[in-house]
Order: structure tokens, then C-alpha cells, then sequence
């Protein structure tokens, strides 16, 4: 790479799907003065096209972008989400909303789910989802954002559910209006600097050589530059996560249910289907394991559990769980599928390439000259974010009783990675949840599915001893009563969505 200051680097990014157009926008908007960004794409290939929940993040991305939350909720026919409802995980039966929010609050040092614990055990508590105003509002099919202040108000936060088919397109017109230049072509080879190995262009099928000093693989699960053609190893979490396929078909929705602010999860007998409400069809998908169930078999499954009309027949696609051991080798960056890939239990596909589209933009090798250094912290921090998130998942299915169908027992009784074995001790222990500041679901997720797969800790806080549990136990029905009321007037998500359409088309 050439090494000034003033020299804009030519960056190339190979992929336009979800990653690559959120990876070409977010440079050529964000670093305009030393990112010339040029993207191709092969219309013959195509994108993956689905991945339609997301999480909180993504709206800091589109903020940061300047983009109008109504106008980009409209073109993508977005739905609001404030969590993900699991059905039938921890035992048949039993269901929990995973929020996108908070549970009640400490108290005198202690943890809210330490005083909910004694509380519970005292027979006192109500279900652990009445103390959260996320959870009470998804129930409630209700919504409106949260306060911008310190109130009960402000403790939630809420992500958008949106068609993938048109999330591309919304970011290719935002990319190329902020400067992208687009080829469209199938890249059929790729070239290489004799002297350190860097990769120094990409030669279409019709021949169009395109050069670049920085090149970022958004090429899906090929993985073409960084996978195929610098052979980074891959990193197999299959062990662990042995789902690796998913049948998706979309549905129109069911006359008169309401428009649920939420994901549904729902445990099956050898993965799980998904439910992604949006403004015109519900989303559905069967992810399942090959091991334990044919394609034909997840395609009948998911027809017969969609509520609505099918909009189409379902698709199959194909995955595997794990990642490249380094995102990011010599000159080339891979963002998106290119990189891994965990399976979309909780939505964390799409914030793991805006992770690593923010570090990229952090740590960019600015004029051109790339700092090893750099180059290394990026991949830690993508493998930190990548490690919290398969520990996560994997607990959705090792927490269980289940033991109905041969999926369920080999997930139920495997062996875990060593962190996840960890922080599963400190819970059954003690109720406590391992610390962290960095990458993706603190406290309040892992008390959520702690709680809701049924994992009773063995122990809590002492401190709780010391205060009068009556006086704790009106602390929590003024809480849930608060809670309750707060929901009470909030609108209905459908409302709230038309309210914000009538908006957005008074102000055109
Ligand atoms: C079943 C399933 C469900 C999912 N659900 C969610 C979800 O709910 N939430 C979430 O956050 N994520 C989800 N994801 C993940 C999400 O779909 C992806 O993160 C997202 O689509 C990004 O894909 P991508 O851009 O990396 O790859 P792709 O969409 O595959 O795009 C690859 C691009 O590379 C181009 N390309 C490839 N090879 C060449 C070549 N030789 N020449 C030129 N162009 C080329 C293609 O044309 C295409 O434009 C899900 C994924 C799957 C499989």
C-alpha cells in the first residue's frame, strides 16, 4: 500500500449483499477523505437474502449514516422488535422473552435478580417478565420508544425486523449517493503482488481489472478472497452448534392477529423455526440439523407450522457454525459471511458485520500504510465478539430437560466450551453472572435465559438476607404495578407504525 497521509486508499469491496453494502456505505459516508470505495457485485450470484432481525446497534449504524429511521423503516417494510419470545427451549411448554432491556434494578449493591431469587424462593415474585417493561410491552403488542431520560421509561431499547431483500437495495442507493462506485460482474480471478503476497486486483469475467490497495470480502459463505484464495483456516463450532441448514418461507399474515413487536423462537424437534413479523408477510424458517432431519423433511415441517398463506415454496440454504481464525490477513478484511457464521438463534449475523465495519473504520490504515498492529486488534476484537456470542447460543440449547427427540439429547448432554462451562458454574453456584464490558449480551440476557430454560441457582446473594423481604415484596408490586400502567398507554405496534408512516408522508 502506498503510504500518505493524503492518499485516499482504494478500497474494494467484493460483495453486495447486507454486509457489503452496509461495509461500502458505511466507509464511503464515514471516511470520505481517505476511503474511495468501489464495490462489485454478480446479479448471477445473488445474496443470501435472508437475515431480516436485527438487534438494538443497528440503529447507531443508521443514525450514524444520517439516515431517517422513518423513511428507512417505509422502503424496508420494518417492523419494531423489542425481543425474542422462546417457545418450548428449556422444557416443552415452557416460554420466556428474551429483552432487549433491563429487569428491575439494583439495590444496595446487590442485583436485581438476586432480590427476584429470594423473592421466588419465598414464593413471592411473579413471573420474572412482569418486572420488565420490554418484556410486559412485547406481550402487550405494544410500542413507542423508549424516554431519552433516567425514567422507568427509558429502560428498554428496540431493533427493527426488516425484508433483506430491500435492506440491500436501500443501502445500495444510500452507498452510491454517497460516492460508491458500483461494478457489477462475476470476479473469475484474483490477483497478487509478487513480493509480500497482498492481493493487488480482481479481474472480471469480461475482463474489467479492478485494483485496489485494501479489499474487503463480502463475498458470503465462498468467502472468496480471504477464505479461498488466502486459505485463512476455519474454525469449526459444529460440535457445539449442530445446526447447518434452515428451510425459509415466507407467509402473509394471519387476518386480525396483531403485529407482534417481537421474534418468535420456537423449539423443534431438531433445531427451530423462526417468526419475523413485517409490515406486509411474516417471515418463517425451520434451522435445523442435517444429522437429525432431512431437507424434505424441514421444507414439510415449516409449510405445515406457518400460520398464514404461503408467499412462496420454502428455500434451503446450507451453513456451518464457526469462523476464519483471523478476519482480517495482509490486505484483505472479510465482513459478513466471508468471516463465519452463527446461526441466527439471536439475530447477531447483522450486528457482527456493523462490529466489524466500526472497527474496520476505527483502526483504518489510514493513507495506506496498514500497522500490523492494528491489523491484530481488529482480529481480537472480532474473535471477542464472535466467542461471546457462540457461548451464548449454545446455552439456548445445553439448558434444557428436553429430552424428546435425539437432537435434544445430543445438545442437552455435550460437552461445552470451557468459558461457557464457567460461567454456567458461577450461575449454579452462586447466581452469578461473569462481567464483561465489551462485545455483545450482558447481565440482564444471561438472567433472562438463565431463568427462562429453568436453571435454578444453587445459592444468592447473602445480602438479600439483611433486608425485610415484606418490605422488598412491595418494592416489586409497586414495580410490576408501574410497569403494567407504563404499557397501558403506550399504542399498539400496529398504530404506532401508521402513526409514523402518516408522519413521514406529511412531511414529503
Ligand atoms: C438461514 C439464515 C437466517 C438468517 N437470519 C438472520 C437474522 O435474523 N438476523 C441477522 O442479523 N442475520 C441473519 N442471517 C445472516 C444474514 O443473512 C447475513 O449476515 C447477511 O445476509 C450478510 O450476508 P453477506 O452479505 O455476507 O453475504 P451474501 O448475501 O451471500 O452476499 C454475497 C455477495 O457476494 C457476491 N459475490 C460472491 N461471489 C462473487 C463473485 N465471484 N463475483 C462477484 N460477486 C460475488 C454476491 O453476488 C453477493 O452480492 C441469517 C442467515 C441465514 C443463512
Amino acid at each position: 500500500m502506498k503510504a500518505s497521509l493524503h492518499h485516499r486508499v482504494r478500497v474494494v469491496v467484493l460483495g453486495g449483499g447486507t454486509a457489503g453494502w452496509m461495509t461500502a456505505a458505511g466507509l464511503a459516508k464515514l471516511l470520505p477523505d481517505h476511503a474511495q470505495v468501489t464495490l462489485i457485485e454478480s446479479e448471477d450470484i445473488g445474496i443470501v437474502g435472508v437475515g431480516e432481525a436485527t438487534l438494538p446497534h443497528i440503529r447507531a449504524f443508521v443514525e450514524k449514516l444520517g439516515i431517517d429511521e422513518a423513511a428507512f423503516m417505509k422502503a424496508t417494510h420494518a417492523t419494531y422488535k423489542l425481543g425474542i419470545d422462546f417457545r418450548d427451549f428449556g422444557a416443552l411448554g415452557t416460554s420466556y422473552i428474551h429483552p432487549f432491556g433491563s429487569f428491575g434494578e439494583e439495590v444496595a449493591g446487590v442485583g436485581f435478580h438476586h432480590w427476584w431469587l429470594d423473592q421466588a424462593r419465598r414464593g413471592k415474585a411473579g413471573p420474572l417478565g412482569d418486572y420488565s417493561l420490554a418484556v410486559a410491552a412485547a406481550q402487550a403488542n405494544r410500542f413507542r420508544p423508549p424516554a431519552q431520560d433516567q425514567s422507568l421509561a427509558s429502560t428498554y431499547g428496540y431493533a427493527y425486523q426488516f425484508d433483506a431483500t430491500l435492506f440491500g437495495p436501500f443501502m445500495r442507493s444510500f452507498g452510491m449517493a454517497n460516492g460508491v462506485i458500483r461494478h457489477e460482474g462475476r470476479v473469475v480471478s484474483v490477483e497478487r503482488s509478487g513480493v509480500d503476497g497482498d492481493v493487488t486486483a480482481l479481474i472480471l469475467s469480461d475482463g474489467r481489472r479492478i485494483e485496489g490497495d485494501l479489499f474487503v470480502d463480502c463475498s458470503g459463505f465462498r468467502s472468496l478472497l480471504l477464505g479461498e484464495t488466502l486459505d485463512e483456516s476455519w474454525e469449526d463450532w459444529s460440535e457445539w452448534l449442530p445446526c447447518d441448514r434452515a428451510a425459509a418461507m415466507p407467509c402473509a399474515h394471519v387476518l386480525g392477529a396483531p403485529l407482534r413487536p417481537y421474534t418468535t423462537a420456537t423449539a423443534m424437534p431438531a433445531g427451530w423455526r423462526w417468526q419475523i413479523p413485517l409490515q406486509h408477510r411474516m417471515g418463517n424458517g425451520y434451522v435445523f440439523s442435517s444429522a437429525h432431519l432431512s431437507e424434505d423433511e424441514a421444507c414439510t415441517a415449516i409449510a405445515a407450522a406457518a400460520e398464514g398463506e404461503a408467499l412462496a415454496d420454502p428455500r434451503v440454504l446450507r451453513f456451518r457454525a464457526g469462523r476464519r481464525r483471523r478476519s482480517w490477513s495482509r490486505n484483505v478484511v472479510a465482513v459478513g459471511l466471508a468471516s463465519g457464521f452463527l446461526e441466527p438463534l439471536e439475530s447477531t449475523s447483522i450486528y457482527l458485520s456493523q462490529m466489524a465495519i466500526t472497527y474496520l473504520i476505527e483502526l483504518f490504515p489510514l493513507g495506506g500504510h496498514c500497522d500490523p498492529r492494528d491489523r491484530d486488534e481488529f482480529n481480537r476484537l472480532v474473535d471477542m465478539e464472535y466467542d461471546r456470542v457462540r457461548d451464548f447460543l449454545i446455552l439456548h440449547y445445553h439448558a434444557t430437560t428436553r429430552s424428546d427427540s435425539p437432537f435434544w439429547n445430543h445438545v442437552r448432554t455435550m460437552q461445552v466450551p470451557d468459558s461457557l462451562t464457567d460461567k454456567l458454574a458461577l450461575w449454579r453456584d452462586a447466581a452469578r453472572i461473569e462481567k464483561y464490558s465489551d462485545g455483545l449480551f450482558y447481565d440482564a440476557s444471561w438472567f433472562a435465559v438463565y431463568v427462562g430454560q429453568g436453571m435454578v441457582p444453587q445459592a444468592y446473594d447473602k445480602r438479600t438476607a439483611l433486608a425485610d423481604p415484606a418490605r422488598v415484596g412491595r418494592a416489586f408490586d409497586a414495580l410490576r404495578k408501574a410497569i403494567a400502567d407504563e404499557v397501558a398507554a403506550m399504542p399498539g405496534h400496529a398504530d404506532f407504525l401508521g402513526h409514523e408512516a402518516a408522519r413521514l408522508a406529511s412531511a414529503a
